[in-house]
């Protein structure tokens, strides 16, 4: 794992980084001398095929409000990654966080199936089924293959190693295309409820087809006492439900930060 963190880079870099995974790039980030507005991109992994995996913080550090976004863990779903660009250019451009709050964003955590446009990873894995929260052996061969171990997958491996070391207040995961925002941990329920409004989606306990095993939310919920949100964005989301998205999350944070 090379570690980033300590150099500053600007918004369109952030932006680079984030499209870079999208479109497979792996090349190092440019250093640029600090500032106080842009984003602190840090390295957390890499994908089975080689492809970085980066959180980007917005806001202050240490921070007592922390709050991790994944735009993308389905490499099919794609319209959670426009909301992190969206979110950093605000950030990047002046949008205030609360003092003592900070954002991370991750585009993608599974950068070889964006590339691939797969749900699975490279190892033909379903990462929201590969995380050590009621964790089975289930599905080799479909879309929803737990892969052979609880944690098994680099991409897994990468996001709790990060977690672990910056404890979240939050974590959101954004997935497509049912349109809802999936209530099922109820001490998440509160603010789910308000994300929900403030996007514009019905709340509801979703759960699995079948039982719920592995997710990354179930994870974050079980392990840390933080708050974990699956939203479900539509099949096609329209630059004004990128931009209403993004509003949600920053506000979402400003309530948490209160
Ligand atoms: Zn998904």
């Amino acid at each position: 794992m090379t570690s980033l963190q300590g150099f500053i880079i600007r918004p369109a870099l952030v932006f680079g980084v984030g499209l870079g995974l999208i479109l497979g790039f792996c090349g190092p980030l440019a250093a640029i001398p600090h500032s106080t507005d842009v984003g602190v991109s840090e390295l957390i992994g890499t994908s089975t095929q080689g492809r970085a995996i980066t959180a980007t913080r917005y806001g202050s550090e240490p921070a007592t409000t922390r709050v991790v976004v994944v735009g993308q863990m389905h490499g099919n779903e794609s319209a959670g990654s426009r909301v992190i660009y969206e979110i950093a250019r605000r950030l990047g451009s002046g949008n205030e966080l609360p003092a003592d709050a900070a954002i991370w964003l991750i585009s993608s955590i599974n950068p070889d199936g964006a590339v691939a446009n797969t749900r699975v990873t490279a190892s033909g894995v379903d990462l929201n089924r590969n995380f050590p929260a009621g964790w089975l052996q289930q599905g080799r061969g479909s879309s929803s293959w737990s892969g052979p171990g609880a944690g098994s997958e680099p991409e897994a491996v990468a996001v709790m190693a990060f977690l672990e070391r910056m404890d979240p207040t939050a974590l959101l995961a954004f997935h497509q295309p049912f349109a809802v925002v999936d209530l099922t941990h109820p001490n998440s329920r509160p603010a789910g409820q308000r994300l929900a409004t403030w996007l514009g989606l019905p709340a509801q306990v979703v759960g699995c087809p079948g039982p719920c095993y592995g997710t990354m939310t179930g994870w974050v919920d079980t392990h840390f006492s933080a708050i974990a949100l699956t939203v479900e964005l539509p099949k096609i989301v329209t630059s004004e439900r990128v931009v209403r998205s993004a509003t949600a999350v920053l506000r979402l944070t400003r309530w948490l930060a209160r």
